[in-house]
């Protein structure tokens, strides 16, 4: 019923991916039977109003020119400027940067925040380039994207890829060639309009949503005290993710990159994510890192070439994918169901596949097995935390003011407990009864929710 809607390009697996995931979620609940209006918004919400598309030429450390793809899809402005990520990896191509765009759209709409949903990038790869390739071939990307974005149009921000470093030089081409200073970008340093905790909120927030479902989970009686947490990633999402988990008392016992997987039993210390924070900025793997840093000098680590950290990770709690996305399978999401894991929270965007969602969500309601106590929360609910702090940084860029950690990080917790209890009462309010379970499904609470929301502004 909904199969051509969404797209006109001959192959676009990820989008189709993400599309099917909202289309199928909202047809399984009570939402069109409830309001049947609604039936004819998806047509609309599924294509970008705007996708821009660009050469952009660059030159290499020796005097070579240099050339890439660039985008910025631009995909519903409802309730508020396009907002999201810019991408910066050989992968992207259009059919990613529109299922994050269409991703966006509900994640934005979760954070309560007016922001409407975009995402760009470039198949531009900034690993093994030095500095100053790097800031050229930001410049050449600004120099073609400032004449499509602005404050109250659309305001791109970080991604995989795309730091504080990378947003500096965005910022500062786009402020040259504008001639005005303006909060165009977010993920700003410190100290030339950026936000304090906007490094820090999409791993912080994964975390705070975790939290209330626990805390929802087992009637308040637990929280991340004494959970064992694997985690995939190690970039900036993965690396506060894991500070915040070990703060409140948790175990974290795996990153991973994207050359292999890191297990340690006894747990990574906050040192040794500081480490590989400092030195992911210089792109080192995380096998350089183990061998060459003193932290991790004396402690029993385990390094697995090629592997991601699932079926590995032995006996744990809680599982937060923070890589990319689907990099969760189904064989890994039933591994991680047998190795005793009740939490699943996407830090990533799509972060496991639809077979690994299938089976969180088989288990959630199947109380035989493992009595119904599987929860899976999607990205776009779970991480919607650094996008809100992002809105934030809007906020104070406008009011020409600059809030306290506490005021943020204050701030970034409301969002995530709303976030929380709006996916967690939709989901209650619309699920048909057949699929009824104590733990409501947070991924339809979440795409409802999000849909709703878009579809009425
Ligand atoms: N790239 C992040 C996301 O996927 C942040 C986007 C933003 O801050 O605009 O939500």
């Amino acid at each position: 019923m909904f199969q051509n809607i969404m797209s006109q390009q001959p192959y676009e697996p990820e989008f189709q991916q993400a599309f099917n995931e909202l289309v199928s979620t909202l047809k399984d609940s009570t939402l069109f039977e409830k309001h049947p209006e609604y039936k004819k918004v998806i047509s609309v919400v599924s294509v970008p109003e705007r996708i821009v598309q660009f050469r952009v030429t660059w030159e290499d450390d020796k005097g070579e020119m240099q050339i890439n793809h660039g985008y910025r899809v631009q995909f519903n402005s409802a309730l508020g400027p396009y907002k999201g990520g810019l991408r910066l990896h050989p992968t992207v191509n259009l059919s990613i940067l529109k299922f994050l765009g269409f991703e966006q759209t509900f994640k934005n709409a979760l954070t309560g925040l007016p922001m409407g949903g975009g995402k760009g990038g470039s198949d531009f790869n900034p690993k093994g380039k030095s500095d100053s390739e790097i800031r050229r071939f930001c410049v050449a990307f600004m120099k073609q994207l400032a004449r499509y974005i602005g404050q109250f149009t659309d305001v791109p921000a970080g991604d995989i890829g795309t730091g504080g470093r990378e947003i500096g030089f965005m910022f500062g081409a786009y402020k040259q060639i504008k001639n005005q200073w303006e909060g165009v970008l977010t993920g700003k340093g410190l100290t030339w309009g950026g936000s304090l905790i906007r490094p820090e909120a999409t791993g912080y927030g994964l975390d705070y949503y975790v939290e209330k479902m626990i805390e929802k989970a087992t009637g308040g009686k637990e929280s991340f005290k004494g959970k064992r947490v694997a985690i995939s990633g190690a970039g900036n999402v993965a690396q506060y993710a894991a500070l915040k988990a070990i703060e409140l008392g948790a175990t974290v016992v795996s990153l991973s990159d994207s050359k292999g997987a890191i297990i340690c039993q006894k747990g990574v210390t906050p040192q040794q994510v500081l480490d590989i924070q400092a030195a992911k900025l210089h792109f080192k793997s995380l096998q350089e890192i183990v061998v060459a840093t003193d932290s991790f000098k004396g402690h029993k680590i385990q390094y697995l070439p090629g592997a991601r950290p699932w079926i590995h990770v032995g006996a744990v709690d809680i599982a937060l994918p923070c890589a990319t996305q689907n990099e969760v399978s189904g064989e890994e999401a039933k591994a991680l169901v047998a190795a005793g894991c009740k939490f699943i929270a996407e830090g990533s965007n799509m972060g496991c596949t639809k077979e690994a969602i299938d089976v969180f969500e088989a288990e959630r309601v199947n109380t035989t097995t493992t009595g119904g106590s599987i929860w899976y929360a999607p990205g776009k609910a779970a991480n919607c935390g650094g996008v809100a702090v992002s809105g934030l940084e809007m906020a104070q860029n406008s009011q020409r003011v600059q809030w306290t950690t506490k005021e943020v990080d204050d701030k970034l917790k409301d969002i995530m407990v709303n976030c929380f209890a709006n996916c967690y009462e939709t989901s209650s309010t619309y699920t048909a009864e057949g699929n009824k379970s104590a733990l409501p499904s947070l991924v339809m609470g979440a795409n409802i929710a999000g849909f709703v929301k878009v579809a009425d502004a």
